[in-house]
């Protein structure tokens, strides 16, 4: 096989070597399918024929990065599984700009002397929150902005610094778990500090919290419902309300936001979810907050407060271990600008979560057209898109989809095939139907969508 004219041309550019070694590995694919009865003889002189192109197939694979670029057909915009929010050319430029050279990251180029890491986004923050606040903030708070590696670092540090060796109170309808591996109590108890549990599942009053205060209570943690809701006979106390009952115990009030939007999510039709100024506002102390959620920026976790708190958490040794790199910091600080400058349309998260259903509609139906000239059936449906990511679960975005039937193939070998072009594309499949949702698809990614399918009919 080594010497046929197929392979001959890739020994001069792969090597033999890694040649030999592809050409072992669908050969031994192969032996095993006949093993296990899987080949009967037609199929069998199929496969025969096909080694070399196995082989070539083979050899591009293992040259690809595993890492790769996908289209997100699927219409969650803030997709966990497929990296979350997309940055913006800003950030890609200036990534690119400060990490392929050397750049002032920790060094004060006025004084000369070492700087900080935290002073490049600390003071975008603080501009962002003096513009919406305003008087609302001063003059009792100054407020300051620390980076870590994603919210669970960032809700991690706070308990840490915050109430080691002593009680946090949470109440029990707040005891979430976002993604398998972020729960309250784990990260509590990784924290040092006990959870103080109080309230009932669906209703928790402040005399609840209040009467939990001891003499070891540090902290009251509010933590936001990211990814449910309690609907039905319900309580819970207000922000202000918890605010005020530890201003006069003396304990600190932190909030897990989660999502951390920098902007008035109404102004995109979702309702009902707070952001990072909602909380500042209500006096309280720390909020906690993702970075790569509803931030639209990299993923990293942030903690915004009162100042002298947030310099207890940069002087504890975890900070250190959770902080972020150059290439985080350089996304974020290019991020936060667009919300300085009010810029927000050069951000792809808020672009998309601000598309109309009658835009996405037009280009949904341009496409149906061309699918059905491709020899399919595709028509368009109403119907959802999510903003994901643990981020208001119960909000939905109306848009037009496209719903694909082929006549060769299943939804299922048709959701495969999408995936195994390139770049690969991910749908989803409702009603026996794969389902386009092209608000989380540019217009130059329509083309590929097109040719994918067009490839098996
Ligand atoms: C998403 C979320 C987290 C975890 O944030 P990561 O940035 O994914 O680590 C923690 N708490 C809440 C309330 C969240 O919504």
């Amino acid at each position: 096989m080594l010497r046929s004219a197929e392979l001959k041309s890739r020994i001069e550019t792969n090597g033999l070597a890694s040649v030999t070694d592809a050409a072992r590995r669908v050969l031994e694919n192969l032996r095993s399918e006949i093993a296990s009865g899987n080949l009967d003889s037609g199929r069998l002189g199929l496969a025969l024929n096909g080694v070399d192109v196995a082989i070539r197939r083979e050899l591009d694979a293992a040259a690809r990065y595993s890492l790769r670029r996908v289209i997100n057909a699927t219409g969650v915009i803030l997709h966990t599984n497929l990296g979350r929010a997309p940055l913006s050319e800003a950030a890609l430029e200036h990534i690119r700009e400060t990490a392929g050279s050397y750049s002032n990251l920790e060094f004060d180029l006025a004084t000369g002397e070492r700087g900080k890491r935290d002073i490049h986004v600390d003071r975008l923050f603080r501009q962002l929150m003096e513009k919406e606040l305003g008087e609302a903030l001063r003059p009792a708070l100054d407020v300051s902005t620390i980076v870590v590696n994603n919210n669970a670092a960032a809700v991690l540090l706070a308990l840490n610094t915050l109430a080691e060796d002593g009680e946090a109170i949470v109440s029990r309808g707040e005891l979430v778990e976002i993604g398998g591996s972020f729960r309250i109590p784990d990260v509590m108890a990784k924290s040092g500090a006990t959870l103080r549990e109080v309230g009932t599942t669906n209703r928790t009053r402040i005399s609840d919290y209040e009467s939990a205060i001891n003499e070891k209570t540090r902290l009251i943690l509010r933590v936001h419902r990211s990814n449910f809701e309690i609907s039905g006979f319900t309580e819970q106390p207000s922000l202000a309300e918890l605010s005020e009952l530890a201003r006069r115990r003396g304990l600190v009030l932190m909030d897990d936001l989660g999502s951390g939007a920098l902007f008035d999510l109404r102004s995109v039709g979702v309702g009902g979810e707070p952001n990072v100024f909602d909380s500042l506002r209500s006096s309280v102390d720390v909020v906690a907050y993702s970075g790569d959620k509803l931030l639209g920026g990299p993923q990293a976790g942030m903690l915004t407060g009162r100042a002298d708190l947030i310099a207890h958490m940069r002087a504890n040794s975890l900070f250190r271990a959770l902080r972020v790199d150059k290439l985080i910091l350089a996304a974020l600080e290019a991020t936060l600008m667009a919300y300085v400058k009010s810029d927000h349309d050069s951000l792809p998260l808020l672009r998309m979560m601000r598309l109309s259903k009658a835009d996405i509609g037009r280009r949904a139906e341009a496409l149906a057209v061309k699918i059905n000239a491709a020899d399919m059936h595709a028509e368009l449906i109403d119907g959802e898109s999510l903003i994901g990511g643990g981020a208001a679960p119960s909000s939905m975005l109306p848009t037009k989809l496209v719903a694909i039937r082929s006549k060769s193939a299943t939804a299922d070998q048709l959701m495969k095939q999408l995936r195994e072009s390139d770049p690969p594309i991910i749908a989803r499949i409702g009603d026996g139907q794969v389902l386009l949702d092209l608000r989380t698809v540019s217009v130059d990614d329509e083309a590929s969508i097109l040719k994918a399918l067009s490839a098996g009919s």
